[in-house]
Parts: structure tokens; C-alpha cells; sequence
């Protein structure tokens, strides 16, 4: 494999690199690109893989407009290729970053960027620094067992889900493009003994930090306090600034960030973290692999693997088949791992401070910060103006119940609700008042599950009757934050099977799509506002997804 070269000065797209990670922390003076450990370094220097025939299958507009390029330069021929990784400049510093994690509960040791280079940051015409990171550029001095290397379907999900997810209003690292590296790639998708070749692709990441939780993990564990503390710093005048205590609030004799300073940032990250939960939570996301190298330190989701949407409502539900035994990243589970999370974090943070009590109480914060969180998401998506303990406690305990009565799809059941007759409930029979609901079961409702959601509905509707909301406005309410259009798992296969195809259209138009996930759409309804069809229930990628990618 050819390693792209670098022999112009400057980028023919005219962004403007920063580099500020690779400018102020240690860098891994071992030039190779060799697996092994990395020690008393944040990164490594690293080229990424020239492709063979790389073609752009997707972008996002949005993104592109953000860093600052045309749709002219986008059509480029520069772009595809700055983007798959064959054309870096001399502005350009492209970086693996060194980290560790727990994974599945367990310390993991070192980690790092096995298959995502950087390029480096740029500054955007609004001033704003970025990352641009290349997914599935080649091998890294992180990559141990693997290539380096990403296929197209799990290149086409991370793309789709970063994008969708953004319009969703959930916090998460966006995705610039989407490239067909032109290389065939083998995977064995189900580890089973059977590898076949699959399309190599590349998706451009862009955050304005790809750290980690895991990122600050590894260093204390190799009694590397130096760099722990150089890092900490960096990321807390970075991207903290808003925290950052200079000059004559540092403690005497220390360019260091004070104690203070340290407590207010992981209390932040507390904070992210648990406004991210809540967001997972409402619009039906799951992870699948929450280790603490998969937590972003700005509480963005990263990573996207084998994650998947709740389609019947079940609390128990994992995508991810390496933990279909344990469940840990099962859909219910995602808040207290993110706490068990947070826990590691701030063991990693601990040795940096005189006093550990101020980190346990911002650890310790977690819960009600969540609790509260998802108590007023509930009471917004069920169209209440604000939560009251008294009813609402129950009536969400209740409905938590109700919707697994029989199997019910969460995004339809929520998105209807709003269209049932509030004011008829209590006269109205228990069919026609479940009928706006009834297509989000599937098949017929079992047991009493019929007069069970009719009898939750009248108790919904007796406290809509306390608000004080005209209908029009209760239902606009609810529609901002019920969404119509979510990324089903089998929506990206169908993207997906037309991408190996070599027809991408499939994959541009779920981003149209998503990209007005509250719109009604209604010529868009028929086929995608609709349960998932049987045929994937049982088909890989649809509801089984593995690590493999
Ligand atoms: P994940 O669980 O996907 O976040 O990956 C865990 C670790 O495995 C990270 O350090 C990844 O960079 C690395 N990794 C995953 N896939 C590959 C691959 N194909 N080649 C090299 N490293 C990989
Ligand atoms: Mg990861």
C-alpha cells in the first residue's frame, strides 16, 4: 500500500489549518507507522493510505458550508481526493490519537485511532476550529489486529446516523463526506470462518474534539501524570475556554488549570453527558458500544458502530451482537453505563487533584441531572409545559409499561399521540380513542393491551386538561420533539444494498430525508414512516450488527 505524499504547501480548497492538538501536546517521536505502545504521547504522526480510484458517493451541505467550502469546490476534483486521503498538503498534520478505554467493563490498555487519521484542525470562517478526521484511512501505530480500514456499509451508516442525528438536535460529531475508496476490503462480518471482499470506504469526520474519556484514561495508568496534566490543560483552554483560569487566577507558581478549574470541567462533561442520555433516550438510540473510549469529552455521540433505533419498544434491546449475552449496552442500560463511565473518567482525573470530595459530588450529580433531564423531555414530548412529580411520575411509569403490552413501535406510538382526541377521550370508545396509535402496533394488540393504552390515554388526556396550551400549540409542542423520520436500521441497509450496487442514490436521498426529521414529509410517509418490515427482522444489519466494520 502507497502512502499519499506531500509536495505542495498548501491546500488547494483554501481551508485554514490550525493544528493547534498537534501544536500543544507531546507527539510520538517514533516516526514508523508500527503497531506497538505509545508512551508519554497524546498522537502520532501518521500518513494516511493512498486509495485506488476513490469516488464521493455522499456529502453533507451543511458540514461543507460550515468549514467554509463552495458546492463548486466541493464537486471538485481536490475534494474527493483531500478527502479519501490522497492529497495531503504540507498545511495538513495528520495524526492517530493515543488512547485506552474499558471495554464491556474491562480495562483495555491502549486503544487509540486504529483506522481514523486526522488531516488536522482548520478554523472556519466563523472562527470556530474543527478536526477533520478521515475513518478508514489505513493502518495507524494503533491499529493492532486490524487494517486500518472501513466497508461501505458501516461507512454509509456513519455517515447517515452522524447527519441524522444532528437534525435530530442530539449532539454528535458531524460527517463531511462519504467516499467508495475504489479497494476491495475483507471482512468477516459475523466471525464465523466466512471473510469476503466488501467496498473499502472513507467517511470525513469533523467535531471540534475527537477526545475521549478514554483519551484521559490511559495516562494514569502508566503513572504518566505529565502528560495527563498537559492534556487536561490543553483541553480545558481549548475547548473550555469558558473555564479556563489564566494569569493571576492561577494558583501561585502553576501555569497549570487550578483545582477549580478541573471540578467545573468534569462537572461539564457530567452535565453533557447526561443531556446526551436523555436525548439517546427520546428519539430511540442506541449505541452498542458504550466503552470509554467510545464517550466523547464533549458529550457528542461518537463512534457510530453497530448502533441501531428501537423500533418495538423494549428497554432490553441491544443491536450489538457481541453483547447480546451480557446486554450491557442495552437500550434502558445507556444511562447508568454512561455513569459507570463517568466513574472511570473521574478515577482517571483524580490524581491531578488535592481533593477528590469536589469530583465525587459532580460524579454523584449524574443522576438527578439525568432524572430531571428525562422528566421534563417526557413531559415536552407528551405535551405538557413542564413535569409535575405528583402525576407525572406514574403516568410515564405507566406508559413505560403500556407500549410493552403488545409490540409497539416507540417513534410512531409518540409521533401519533398528539393526532388522539384529548377532548373526546372520556366519552369516545376505547377503539376510536386508540385508533391515531394503532399503526404503531404491529399486528393485532394482545391480551388487554387495546383497553390498557385506552385507559392510559384518558388518564394522558385528564392531565391535558389541566395545561393551559391551546390544542394547535400542544401539538405543535410535540412534534418538534416526537420525530417522524428516524434512521430504522433497515432504511440504511436498503442505502446500503443499492451502495454496494454502485447506486448511491439511495443513500442521498435518506439524507434529504433526515435532514427534516419533524417535517411531516407526507409524500415521503407511505415508505418511510412505517414499522419495520418483516423481511428484516431476522437480517443481519437490520437487527443483528456486529463489531466487524
Ligand atoms: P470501536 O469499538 O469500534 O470503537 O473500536 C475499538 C478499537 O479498535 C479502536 O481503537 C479502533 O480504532 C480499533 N479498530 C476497529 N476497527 C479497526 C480496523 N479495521 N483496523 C484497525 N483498528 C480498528
Ligand atoms: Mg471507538
Amino acid at each position: 500500500m502507497a502512502l499519499s505524499e506531500t509536495n505542495e504547501a498548501t491546500n488547494p480548497l483554501g481551508l485554514v489549518f490550525t493544528n493547534r492538538f498537534t501544536s500543544s501536546t507531546p507527539a510520538d517521536p517514533m516516526p514508523a507507522n508500527q503497531r506497538r505502545q505509545v508512551h508519554g504521547s497524546c498522537f502520532s504522526r501518521v500518513t494516511p493510505t493512498a486509495t485506488t480510484a476513490p469516488v464521493l458517493i455522499a456529502h453533507s451541505p451543511e458540514v461543507a458550508a460550515m468549514v467554509g467550502l463552495s458546492p463548486e469546490q466541493v464537486a471538485s476534483e481536490a475534494f474527493v481526493d483531500i478527502f479519501n486521503g490522497n492529497r495531503v498538503t504540507a498545511d495538513m498534520d495528520p495524526f492517530a490519537m493515543c488512547y485506552g478505554g474499558h471495554q464491556f467493563g474491562n480495562w483495555a490498555g491502549q486503544l487509540g485511532d486504529g483506522r481514523a487519521i486526522a488531516l488536522g484542525e482548520v478554523r472556519t470562517p466563523d472562527g470556530e476550529h474543527l478536526t477533520l478526521q478521515l475513518k478508514g484511512s489505513g493502518p495507524t501505530p494503533y491499529s493492532r489486529g486490524g487494517d486500518g480500514l472501513a466497508v461501505l456499509r458501516s461507512s454509509v451508516r456513519e455517515f447517515l446516523c452522524s447527519e441524522a442525528m444532528f437534525h435530530l438536535g442530539v449532539p454528535t460529531t458531524r460527517a463531511l463526506s462519504l467516499t467508495d475508496t475504489g479497494d476491495m476490503v475483507m471482512r468477516d462480518m459475523f466471525y464465523d470462518g466466512n471473510p469476503a471482499p466488501e467496498h473499502g470506504a472513507v467517511v470525513c469526520r469533523v467535531a471540534p474534539s475527537f477526545l475521549r474519556f478514554g483519551s484521559f484514561q490511559l495516562f494514569p495508568t502508566r503513572d504518566d501524570l505529565d502528560t495527563l496534566r498537559t492534556l487536561v490543560d490543553f483541553t480545558i483552554t481549548t475547548d473550555f475556554a469558558h473555564l479556563a483560569e489564566s494569569g493571576e487566577n492561577h494558583q501561585s507558581g502553576s501555569d497549570h488549570q487550578s483545582d477549580r478549574a478541573i471540578v467545573a470541567w468534569v462537572n461539564e462533561i457530567v452535565r453533557t453527558t447526561a443531556e446526551l442520555m436523555v436525548h439517546w433516550m427520546r428519539v430511540g438510540f442506541v449505541h452498542g458500544v458504550m466503552n470509554t473510549d467510545n464517550l466523547s469529552i464533549l458529550g457528542l455521540t461518537i463512534d457510530y458502530g453497530p448502533y441501531g433505533w428501537l423500533e418495538g419498544f423494549d428497554p432490553d434491546w441491544t443491536p450489538n451482537t457481541t453483547d447480546a449475552s451480557g446486554r450491557r449496552y442495552r437500550y434502558g442500560n445507556q444511562p447508568s453505563v454512561a455513569h459507570w463511565n463517568l466513574v472511570q473518567f473521574a478515577n482517571a482525573i483524580a490524581p491531578l487533584l488535592d481533593d477528590v470530595a469536589p469530583l465525587q459530588d459532580a460524579i454523584d450529580r449524574f443522576g438527578q441531572l439525568f432524572t430531571d433531564g428525562w422528566n421534563a423531555m417526557m413531559a415536552e414530548r407528551l405535551g405538557f409545559a413542564s413535569f409535575h412529580g405528583e402525576t407525572d411520575n406514574d403516568l410515564f411509569g405507566e406508559l413505560g409499561r403500556i407500549l410493552q403490552l403488545t409490540e409497539t413501535d416507540m417513534t410512531i406510538f409518540h409521533r401519533r399521540l398528539g393526532d388522539v382526541d384529548v377532548d373526546g377521550a372520556a366519552t369516545a370508545t376505547d377503539a376510536d380513542l386508540v385508533a391515531p396509535i394503532a399503526e404503531a402496533w404491529y399486528g393485532e394488540p394482545k391480551g388487554d393491551a387495546l383497553a390498557e393504552t385506552a385507559r392510559w390515554i384518558r388518564r394522558w388526556a385528564q392531565r391535558i386538561a389541566q395545561e393551559t396550551q391551546s390544542t394547535e400549540e400542544r401539538v405543535a409542542q410535540m412534534k418538534r420533539v416526537n420525530p417522524k423520520y428516524v434512521l430504522r436500521n433497515w432504511m440504511a441497509q436498503l442505502a446500503i444494498d443499492r451502495a454496494n450496487d454502485g447506486d448511491y442514490a439511495g443513500v442521498s436521498d435518506l439524507l434529504d430525508l433526515l435532514r427534516f426529521p419533524y417535517d411531516e414529509q407526507p409524500e415521503h410517509e407511505a415508505e418511510w414512516f412505517v414499522k419495520r418490515p418483516e423481511w428484516a427482522r431476522e437480517r443481519a444489519g437490520c437487527s443483528m450488527l456486529s463489531c466487524s466494520s
